[in-house]
């Protein structure tokens, strides 16, 4: 049985921006660097296999994958070009044993097709693409029922009680749930049930435009180490980031935008994605991510003989979540 408490799944997998990506060049480098080689490319191994088994376990159609090929975009002027071009061989010749071939190249000769302005350089690789959320969470909803998995929506879990013999999950209205074991899988909203773990909520804000005729960009997007993203959607432009502007504020589980955000993502429309062009706004929106205060392993493990978690996922859930959730299952199968 899955408790959700929403009605309806209500979490970043119906929020996020649907990228199924494995990392940027800068973000790889700067993790390379930050982490050593055996962390950060081990979660770029993951990241990788875990869109495979995603993709072979749900299907293409299942979770509207389509192979548009990813981007990193470096404006002019920008500090993190020079480093990414010197370590750009060197992350291929670290990339190649994971993906069988070249994972990036450049492509500076895209960016006036693609419509971008102050855009002085393009890294693109072939393996990367967009899913549809909706699609993704019906297909497993879907799945999940016909392998006998009852969903129950508006189940707020507010206590879990454990001991030897079995697990009481205490609902906020009172009803007390007994089972056996546990996969604890509430990621960002963990804080409020396991406040003694290491997980600590990031909020993201997204905006989508309404469709542009003749929209020239195609294909996922990041700048800056990843902090900004977007992507054609719907005939307009999903875009979101920017939580790098202020990350304290952004350490919520509270939904909201704020205009400090939102109007540094529209500057991006009409300074680098949109130049030129007519545009409006027709949604906006915002989800919960979760960290560690030290980096972004997830946290896989068991807490107690019957109850594991599975949380942290960051910016990569629709990547890393298939394996996340297979070994929290193993976890619970020791158990
Ligand atoms: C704006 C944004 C953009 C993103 N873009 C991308 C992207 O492009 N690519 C990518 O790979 N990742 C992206 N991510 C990250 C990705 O969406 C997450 O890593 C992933 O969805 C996490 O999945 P999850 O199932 O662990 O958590 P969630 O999807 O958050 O699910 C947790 C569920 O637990 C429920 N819940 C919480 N507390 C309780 C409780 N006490 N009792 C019962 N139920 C509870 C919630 O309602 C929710 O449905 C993005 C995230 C955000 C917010």
């Amino acid at each position: 049985m899955v408790l959700e408490r929403a009605a309806f799944p209500d979490g970043a997998t119906v929020r996020n921006a649907g990228f199924a990506c494995f990392g940027s060049p800068s973000e790889l480098l700067h993790d390379l660097d930050k982490e050593g080689e055996t962390v950060a490319l081990q979660r770029a191994e993951e990241r990788w296999h875990g869109l495979l088994e995603l993709r072979a376990e749900l299907g293409d159609e299942g979770i509207g994958y389509e192979a548009t090929g990813g981007h990193e975009a470096f404006v002019t002027g920008d500090a993190l070009y020079p480093p990414v071009a010197e370590g750009f061989e060197r992350l291929n010749d670290m990339m190649r044993p994971i993906t069988g071939t070249t994972t990036f190249c450049w492509a500076d000769d895209l960016i006036e097709h693609l419509g971008l302005g102050g855009v002085d350089h393009l890294a693109r690789t072939e393996f990367e693409g967009a899913i549809d959320s909706a699609k993704l969470i019906r297909s497993l909803m879907q799945k999940a029922q016909e392998e006998g998995v009852l969903i129950r929506g508006n189940a707020d879990v507010a206590r879990i009680a454990s001991d030897a013999s079995h697990v009481d999950l205490i609902l906020r209205d009172g009803t007390v749930i007994t089972t056996e074991r546990v996969a604890v899988a509430t990621n960002g909203f963990t804080p409020a049930l396991m406040p003694e773990l290491d997980v600590v909520p990031a909020r993201g804000q997204v905006l989508l435009t309404a469709p542009i005729p003749a929209l020239r960009l195609r294909g996922t997007f990041h700048m800056n180490e990843g902090f900004y993203y977007f992507r054609d959607c719907d005939g307009g432009i999903l875009l979101g980031g920017a939580r790098h502007l202020d990350v304290e504020g952004e350490r919520t589980m509270q939904e909201g935008l704020t205009s400090l955000i939102q109007s540094d993502l529209e500057r991006l429309l009409r300074d680098v994605i949109l130049p030129g062009q007519e545009f409006s706004i027709a949604n906006r929106w915002s989800g919960t991510m979760a960290f560690g205060s030290a980096g972004k392993t997830p946290l896989v493990e068991r807490i107690t003989d019957r109850v594991a978690v599975a949380v942290r996922l960051g910016g990569m859930g629709v990547a890393i979540g298939i394996r996340v959730a297979r070994r929290a299952a193993a976890l619970l199968d020791e158990a």
